[in-house]
């Protein structure tokens, strides 16, 4: 293959990070990307700064915040009682936009699977109890993790680990296609998935 100039061929090992993007992909985007004004490319690249910089993740739910404690954490009219655990901080969104669940969240950070090497010291398990030990106002985890096979075993393993500290553990009802992820389930599915939850 032809080398292309060092920024070039380091543009493309950067974007190649994304999922879903290819070299070849990468490298349509970098010509793309040369084609813009200088000044634009400059904007961008400042925005990356910032992401690195100003976002963090929320103390206690471990959503993406740029303060220590999220927006979600701080409303004090949000329900203590119960706690919704999902896997990435996308799906805080999705879960909001149902309008249907007014309690706080748990971003575990992925489902397990251990052939990939997320086993569960990787994902926030321990933040997890450790924050139910801590809180005796959350009386019910609602574990919205989508029904594919890993969001499947989490669940199941997040059910039996949670049984000994005596609160209600749910999940969404059967709503949700089995294979969907809560990432891209609709609203309406969501919502009564939500309000239909069951015991795990
Ligand atoms: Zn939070």
């Amino acid at each position: 293959m032809r080398r292309f100039p060092e920024p070039i061929q380091n543009a493309v090992a950067s974007l190649s990070r994304l999922p879903g993007v290819g070299p070849k992909t990468a490298l349509r985007y970098v010509y793309a990307l040369l084609k813009l004004p200088k000044h634009d490319l400059h904007v961008m690249a400042r925005t990356l700064v910032e992401l690195a910089e100003r976002v963090r993740t929320c103390g206690t739910c471990f959503l993406l915040s740029e303060t220590e404690q999220c927006e979600i954490c701080a409303d004090g009219r949000r329900d203590r009682s119960m706690v919704c655990v999902v896997e990435e901080s996308r799906d805080v969104a999705t879960v909001e936009a149902t309008g249907t669940f007014r309690g706080r969240y748990h971003v575990l950070g992925g489902t397990l699977n251990p052939i990939e090497g997320i086993t569960p010291d990787v994902l926030r398990i321990r933040e997890l109890g450790e924050r139910l030990q801590a809180d005796g106002n959350i009386r019910e985890v609602i574990l919205a993790l989508s029904p594919n096979v890993h969001g499947e075993a989490t669940m199941m393993y997040l059910a039996k680990l949670l049984s000994p500290l005596g609160r209600r553990v749910t999940r969404l009802a059967r709503g949700l296609p089995i294979g969907a992820t809560v990432e891209y389930a609709d609203e309406i599915t969501l919502g009564d998935a939500m309000k239909g939850r069951r015991d795990a």
